[in-house]
């Protein structure tokens, strides 16, 4: 599957920029700067209920994010501009940047294309570095579990908006994450089957809306890596590191 690439590369072939060189065109506003913590975010998905729970009850961050990854957070909201802007450009785009919402939950999904009659299609884009790409290549890993979890929740998010006639999207037939390399500009798709996760995403959010009706907070679930960075790592007793 490389949908996402040919739509790029017809995207630069039918508009060159003075020169002939590609040109960058952020008019596409990517996610929200103004992030609403009130409610858990759906692009937490997936990772450690304890930190979505600090984070949705206020619970002040050990630290500030530094400025060399905050420069780094913006690389990835370029990619997503220009591509965003680049399928717009070429008339795929069936929303993009949406804002999904529930009573305890917020978030933005990335982009719904349609290309050719094909069947709608949510895309997630997760910008990554060559070194990311070669070891996801090399252990042959497709994508990450709180990937999935994320572009699941959107996909949810998107059905129950729909049937409770809060939203005039219909829910895309397909889902997919495309892995941006930063330095080579190649998309590797990732099409998920959304029905073979439903049960399990659905089951760790249930978990997490029942601690927090209780205001109990849950128990840690962190992956291998995920307290190494996690913004309560020096407070939160169940770290790791
Ligand atoms: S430090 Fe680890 S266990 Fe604690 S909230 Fe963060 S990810 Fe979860």
């Amino acid at each position: 599957m490389n949908n996402l690439q040919n739509i790029l590369h017809e995207f630069v072939k039918e508009h060159p920029a003075p020169g002939g060189k590609p040109e960058i065109a952020l008019t596409v506003g990517t996610h929200d700067p103004n992030r609403d913590n009130a409610k858990f975010r759906l692009s937490d998905a997936g990772k450690c209920r304890l930190m979505r729970y600090y984070k949705r009850q206020g619970k002040k961050a050990d630290d500030t994010i530094p400025a060399p990854d905050l420069l780094q957070m913006q690389i990835g909201n370029m990619f997503h501009a220009y591509i965003e802007y680049a399928c717009d450009m070429m008339g795929v785009v069936i929303a993009s940047e949406e804002r999904l919402e529930d009573e305890d939950r917020i978030g933005h999904f990335d982009m719904i294309i349609r290309t050719d009659g094909e069947p709608a299609i949510l895309y997630d884009i997760k910008t990554i570095n060559s070194k990311a790409a070669y070891y996801m290549n090399r252990n042959n890993k497709q994508t990450k579990p709180e990937h999935i979890a994320q572009v699941i929740s959107y996909v949810m998010a998107l059905d129950d908006a729909y049937h409770m006639a809060n939203s005039y999207l219909k829910p895309p037939e397909r889902a997919a994450i495309a892995y941006v390399v930063r330095d080579t500009f190649k998309i590797r798709e990732v099409e998920l089957m959304v029905s073979e996760h439903e049960d399990a995403v659905r089951s760790d959010w249930n978990i997490l809306l029942n601690a927090w009706d209780y205001q109990e907070p849950p128990e840690a679930n962190p992956t291998s890596w995920e307290c190494r960075y996690c913004a309560y790592k020096m407070s939160c007793p169940s770290s790791t590191v």
